[in-house]
């Protein structure tokens, strides 16, 4: 073996993403014949809407197989900035990059703000991602721990405010949250807003499960004074609009971000999928009904878990969006997920990867069948 690999310090402060670890082992296993109950992967079991499918074949059709504006095409910035629009956002279509996938946009949101030694403020549990990329671009971490008080933010603000400080850079917020599916109040994010603002902090709003949300409302972060020209607006087509694979999000921030993350863009990925993004024009103007189709089951899906746990007499911290609930399992969660799969078949995600240890992550984005079965498994093989 030669030593021609001289790998980098900084590759060497990152893991594998635990959550892809995990779907990868499930698939593994189901390869060889195991009947696993995957509720690793945060990813919609749903086929994307026919609607999106087919203005993807016509954009084929069409020829839209080039590069495009780096970006991304007029239509679909103007689209999103419309969208942004709706939700309070004084959005405009230069103010947009198109990414293949909100990771790219957060990658390059930290790559953008963040150097060697500089703060970025984590609310735990917080989804793997987000350290992994803090990391990567050289961040020193601070932590705010919302474990206690239900994963939500609001009764959390004071330890917030003995956190940010005038040396923090960076805070990443996450409303419905993954690992959680908490969904942070108004008066949650008037407080992250008067903090970020006192101490001149921009701060990342991850909105990707937005349109998932059950009896709460999603309030956008960048629409409250003070935030527009602090806020980088993360979102993506993957979750609402069930497009994991065709791997197309978005960053919104004021045009001089823009102007500086672009640089990175265009040297790195050039631009999302041409044809992706015709197809993302299409989920965002025309989808509403099938969006709303399985918002509903995933209401019912949660709904269904939480009954199961009460029957077994579990208390679980349920959120009002995403499709997660993290669930109180052994101090060694990493122990318990691993005898999930090896003695239930049932793949979940130890909450140590969010940093919220004593916990496992269950995606609830399967059938009601697959649910009552998996809880079944759990059971009868002691583990809940
Ligand atoms: N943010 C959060 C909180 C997520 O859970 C995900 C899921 N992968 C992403 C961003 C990125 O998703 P994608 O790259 O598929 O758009
Ligand atoms: N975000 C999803 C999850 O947390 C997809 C996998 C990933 O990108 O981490 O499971």
């Amino acid at each position: 073996m030669s030593d021609a690999y001289d790998f980098s310090e900084r590759i060497g402060r990152v893991e594998p993403s635990a959550t892809l670890a995990i779907s990868n082992l499930a698939a593994e296993k189901e390869a060889e014949g195991a009947d696993i109950v995957d509720l690793s992967v945060g990813e919609p079991d749903f086929d994307t809407p026919e609607n999106i499918v087919e203005a993807g074949k016509d954009a084929l059709d069409a020829g839209h197989t080039g590069y495009t504006s780096s970006n991304g095409i007029p239509e679909l910035k103007e689209a999103i900035a419309a969208k942004l629009r709706g939700t309070g956002v004084d959005a405009d279509a230069d103010e947009v990059i198109v990414t293949p996938g909100g990771k790219q946009a957060l990658y390059e949101t930290f790559q953008t703000l963040i150097g060697e030694g500089d703060e970025v403020v984590l609310l735990d549990p917080a989804w793997v991602s987000y350290e992994a990329m803090a990391k990567l671009a050289g961040a020193d971490l601070s932590r705010v721990d919302l474990s206690p008080h239900g994963f939500q933010l609001e009764p959390a603000l004071d330890d917030l405010a003995e956190t940010v400080s005038d040396d923090t850079e960076l805070l990443v917020v996450n409303s419905p949250s993954n690992p959680t599916g908490a969904v942070f109040s108004e008066t949650a994010l008037e407080g992250v807003r008067d903090l970020a603002v006192e101490h001149d902090v921009a701060v990342i709003s991850d909105e990707i499960y937005e349109r998932i949300v059950y009896d709460a409302e999603h309030v956008s972060l960048a629409s409250l004074d003070g935030m527009a020209d602090r806020t980088v607006t993360i979102n993506g087509f993957s979750k609402a609009f069930s497009m994991t694979g065709w791997r197309l999000g978005y960053l919104h921030a004021t045009e001089e971000f823009v102007g500086q993350a672009g640089k990175l863009h265009s040297h790195s990925v050039s631009c999302a999928v041409n044809f992706v993004q015709h197809a993302g024009v299409e989920a965002l103007e025309n989808t509403d009904e099938s969006v709303e189709e399985m918002r509903r089951a995933f209401a019912d899906r949660r709904d269904l878990l939480v009954d199961l746990f009460d029957e077994h007499g579990i208390d679980v911290d349920v959120g009002d969006g995403a499709f997660y609930m993290m669930i109180p399992v052994d101090d060694d969660d990493q122990a318990w997920c691993e005898a999930a799969i090896e003695e239930a078949s049932v793949a979940c995600v130890p909450g140590s990867a969010f940093n919220a240890p004593g916990h496992a992550r269950i995606s609830y984005a399967a059938s009601e069948e697959r649910l009552r079965e998996a809880v079944d498994r759990l059971v009868s093989n002691d583990l809940l």
